[in-house]
């Protein structure tokens, strides 16, 4: 049976919106995995890290491969798309993280699910909240818009719906 994952798309250098379009045709190209929905394309201002705003998106994907078999095939994509990572959090081309694998909860620091940091982000719970507004986020009682809510002092701006 397919497990849907969850998967955030942020790029901050060169053509962002190119740079995700071709992220998600490569999600599309995935083995043992169907591309179910993708959010709208946000922009959000660097939390963390460096450079120009980011664009971000998330795509739900509903998939046969292992939860490290899928890391490492969105590690793949990123490197295909140019990531160079000279110091941490330095801008990028091209991120993709694994937010959620199903209800799997896992602390191992390789893939640690959900995402560490997923909950507390608003260019992952906008975009996210848009797909699935009451998803049951492992470990917590909050749904994305309710998590949304404690962030709000984070800028995201949705800029376009149909973009993919
Ligand atoms: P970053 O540079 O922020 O994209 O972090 C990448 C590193 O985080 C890699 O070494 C991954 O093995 C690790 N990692 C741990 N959990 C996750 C996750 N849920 N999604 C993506 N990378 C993860």
């Amino acid at each position: 049976m397919p497990v849907r994952a969850w998967v955030g798309l942020g790029a901050n250098l060169g053509d962002a919106r190119a740079t995700l379009r071709a992220a998600l045709r490569a999600l599309e190209a995935l083995p043992r995995s169907r591309l179910a929905g993708v959010s709208s394309l946000w922009r959000s201002a660097p939390v963390d890290a460096q450079g120009p705003d980011f664009f971000n998106a998330v795509a739900a994907l509903d998939t046969t491969l292992a939860p490290m078999e899928l890391l490492r095939q969105l590690q793949a994509i990123e490197l295909d798309h140019g990531r160079e990572r000279p110091y941490r959090n330095a801008p990028r081309t091209l991120d993709l993280d694994l937010l959620l694998y199903g209800d799997l909860c896992q602390d191992d620091p390789v893939l640690t699910l959900p995402h560490p940091r997923a909950h507390e982000r608003a260019f992952v719970l906008a975009p996210l909240g848009e797909l699935a507004p009451a998803l049951h986020w492992p470990g917590r009682q909050e749904t994305p818009p309710e998590l949304l809510r404690t962030v709000h002092d984070q800028p995201i701006e949705r800029l376009d719906g149909d973009w993919r």
